[in-house]
């Protein structure tokens, strides 16, 4: 059993065993081992750390910090994902009925994508992010369209 961050379901970690032949094994049954190695189910490895005690753990710090943080960092939560197939399904849903009031859901995606794009590339502040987060989609108050 190794170590799996939350969100990060397909990467499992742990300290392999690199046999005296230069394989690596995740089976604890090997009696005679050279080194841990930070490896991933994934296929990923890294380097060789003691036979030890400490060693495993040193490979298992390795496999968090040089490979699954840095995934962690791109991977989109499932509820993430989840959330967004639903507003895209909704939004699909209403564009049958309503075409007018899914293009105004739509331009105001868009803005706020745009928005919230410029904040994190630029760093600017999450106050900003945060408005422009909870912008609703103001009603239809029989302005004129605009496409
Ligand atoms: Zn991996």
């Amino acid at each position: 059993m190794g170590t799996i961050l939350d969100d990060l379901y397909n990467h499992e970690g742990y300290g392999a065993r690199r046999l005296p032949d230069g394989t690596l094994t995740a089976t604890w049954s090997a009696a005679a081992f050279d080194a841990y190695v930070a490896a991933c189910g994934c296929g990923w490895h890294g380097g060789d750390h003691p036979p030890t005690e400490e060693g495993y753990d040193a490979a298992v710090d390795e496999w968090e910090h040089d490979h699954a943080r840095p995934l962690l960092g791109t991977t989109v939560p499932a509820e993430v994902s989840e959330a967004i197939a639903d507003v895209k399904e909704a939004i699909r849903d209403l564009s049958r009925t309503r075409p007018e009031a899914a293009r105004r859901v739509l331009d105001n995606l868009g803005e706020w994508a745009a928005v919230h794009r410029t904040a994190l590339a630029t760093g600017e502040s999450a106050l900003r992010m945060q408005a422009a987060l909870q912008r609703p989609v103001q009603p239809d108050r029989g302005s004129p369209r605009r496409l």
